[in-house]
């Protein structure tokens, strides 16, 4: 109720949510800070900064805390534990009061001078504007071309359209912020979702920084089980192959056999095919695991959606409601 009310409140008085989570960015926030601000000012908009701490364990509580006392619009945000990127999204939209929301990295590789940009494209009528990052020169070439192979394969295999170089970087309008926030999933790939809401999307382009200071959370282990929920959240076609492929064996096992029998038929029988046969065997079964692993994604998404489990726990929310902005 107290919600509505405030975002109704908002229809007459043009508000924008600044949306950044954070793990372990004590080193990143005063810099973040020092960038992000003066563009807020700029933008002549009425601003708040809603930052969730997704369970850091160094001192970025604390630091906020301490910039709460100077900054007035600040929203901490202090979840129980880590729930992940995207789950720290989730808790960032559906607490901003916005009339937009716009999520920005605390790590500042995107740049926040963008936001003048996105609010102007944003005034003009788009409820979508998407940082798109030209190139990734600072990423190494492995992560390059295995990030490219990706987008390849889950924009040919999905409905959903994916833009290979954007990030969580963007601004949403209201109307966006409230059909994501519908979206009841509890694997969420935010970026699928955010371009399944369709809206009228803008895009707006900038080369991609280096880390400020401190470490990407991101290991090669986590990127693959990133791709691997892209790719079974918004697709189906890995457990319809198997279908065909089941099918082709088959078909192929039935011709072989034909060709075997006369083959005996003609030349008689030879215990040769010895390494045939285990090659054979080990290349079907092989098949079969594969086939009964994706099953199990599938099956492992199921059983985690069923559970409905809350996508993220808040601990305390911190708001300077004293000094209203
Ligand atoms: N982050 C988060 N929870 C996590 C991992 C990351 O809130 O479990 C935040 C992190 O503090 C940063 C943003 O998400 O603001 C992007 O993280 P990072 O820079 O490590 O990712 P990359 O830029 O390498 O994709
Ligand atoms: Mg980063």
């Amino acid at each position: 109720m107290v919600r509505k009310a405030l975002l109704q409140e908002l229809v007459v008085n043009k508000k924008i949510s600044v949306f950044i989570p954070m793990k372990n960015e004590s080193s990143t926030i005063s810099l973040l800070f020092n960038r992000v601000l003066p563009v807020l000012e700029k933008t002549l908009l009425d601003y708040e900064i809603i930052v969730v701490n997704d369970g850091s364990t160094d001192n970025t509580l604390d630091l906020l805390i301490e910039y709460q006392k100077t900054i007035n619009n600040l929203v901490i945000i202090d979840l129980s534990r880590n729930f992940g990127k995207e789950a720290a999204l989730y808790a960032g939209f559906a607490n901003a009061l916005g009339n937009c929301v716009i999520a920005i990295d605390a790590d500042l590789q995107d740049p926040p001078e963008l936001i003048l940009q996105m609010i102007r494209y944003w005034q003009e009528g788009y409820e979508i504007v998407t940082a798109v990052r030209e190139e990734r020169i600072h990423d190494s070439f492995i992560k390059k071309s295995t990030a490219n192979l990706f987008y390849k394969l889950i924009n040919r295999i999905s409905d959903t359209r994916f833009e290979p170089n954007a990030g969580d970087y963007r601004l949403l309008d209201r109307v966006a912020v409230d059909a994501f926030l519908s979206l009841d999933e509890r694997v969420r790939f935010n970026k699928g979702l955010f371009s399944w809401l369709g809206f009228r999307e803008k895009f707006v382009y900038h080369s991609r920084e280096p880390r400020s200071a401190g470490t990407t959370k991101w290991s090669y282990w986590k990127l693959i089980r990133f791709s691997l929920d892209g790719i079974t959240s918004f697709s189906v076609f890995p457990l319809k192959i198997w279908t065909f492929i089941g099918l082709l064996t088959s078909l192929s096992a039935f011709v072989y056999a034909i060709y075997y029998f006369i083959r005996t038929m003609i030349f008689g029988i030879d215990v040769h095919g010895y390494p045939s046969l285990l090659l054979f065997m080990l290349f079907f079964s092989g098949l079969q695991m594969i086939g009964i692993g994706v099953l199990g994604e599938y099956i492992g998404r199921l059983f985690i959606e069923t559970k409905r489990r809350p996508l993220y726990l808040i601990r305390n929310i911190y708001r300077n409601i004293n000094k209203s902005s």
